[in-house]
């Protein structure tokens, strides 16, 4: 079962309700010429990639945009219409005042299967204590995973100070049992987001980058000049997960990209399979 953990369900057709609406997510997801696509064209390039499941990601970015890319109840409506394919997080603003009570109805309501978070385009360093802790305590009472977009961002009004991988040490080592990932390998700071995952058995990275060239050139750049495939190989094949970052990128390049990184066969079986299941908490399925 090939999973791939990151993708975003921005422009789905179906989930378009306005062109007030697609204006907004342009304008904030910062992807300006992207077309509307119906579900069924995406479930069946997902097919395609020989991926079985996605993992669709919203934001919600109330007090620095004034509104969410896409609402928990609607990524609940979209689990729903395909819940063999989609696992749906859902998102909140750390800054609310609703937050809490927001992260319970995601969890208990709407059973949405992890959460997303932005630090560098919803402006919180995820090292606060006295508005993340509580949340964090949350997630890991009912053992729901993190996405954390971590590294270069390419939404406009964000801002790298919020993302550097490191301030996500803290967190791993106050809530050794709240797993989470380091999105986008952390880029530019790949070695950082590397050695946490390391050091700390509940973090975890994904594949989902592509700031220059093509996947198959940026993967190459970054496994052979900026770390090297055998660290992944011997040191890292537990920690590592698919991901493909959809829509920016098409998940077939991805996919194809990540075969030619130059990984053994096992490890990719792990970055693409086991380490995304054991990450999901979809063992049994
Ligand atoms: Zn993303």
């Amino acid at each position: 079962m090939i999973i791939d953990v990151h993708a975003h369900p921005y422009f789905l057709k179906e989930m378009c309700g306005s062109e007030e609406q697609v204006k907004f997510r342009r304008d904030n997801f910062g992807l300006y010429k992207i077309a509307l696509q119906d579900i069924d064209l995406f479930k069946r390039q997902i097919a395609a990639a020989g991926i079985d499941k996605v993992v669709l990601l919203p934001l919600d970015l109330s007090s620095t945009a004034g509104g969410t890319l896409m609402s928990n109840h609607d990524m609940k409506y979209l689990e729903d219409l395909a819940p063999d394919t989609f696992i749906c997080f859902g998102s909140i603003d750390p800054n609310s005042k609703t937050a809490l009570s927001d992260l319970r109805t995601l969890i208990k309501d709407f059973g949405l299967k992890g959460i997303n978070f932005n630090p560098s385009s919803q402006h919180f360093f995820p090292n606060d204590k006295a508005i993340l802790y509580p949340v964090y305590e949350i997630a890991q009472k009912y053992n729901v995973p993190i996405c954390f977009h971590m590294g270069m961002s390419w939404e406009p009004n964000s801002l790298l100070q919020y993302a550097n991988p490191l301030l996500l040490e803290n967190v791993a080592k106050d809530f050794p049992d709240l797993k989470f990932s380091i999105s986008h390998f952390g880029w530019p700071w790949v070695v950082e987001s590397c050695i946490l995952a390391m050091k700390y058995t509940n973090v975890y990275i994904d594949t989902s980058m592509l700031y220059f060239d093509s996947p198959r050139e940026f993967f190459k750049y970054v496994f052979s000049s900026q770390i090297q495939p055998s660290w992944i190989d011997r040191s890292l094949s537990n920690k590592v997960l698919f991901g493909s970052n959809y829509p920016r990128i098409e998940q077939l390049r991805m996919r194809e990209a990540l075969e030619y990184a130059g990984f053994r066969e096992e490890t990719l079986h792990k970055i693409l399979e086991l380490n995304p299941i054991r990450f999901l908490n979809l063992q049994g399925e």
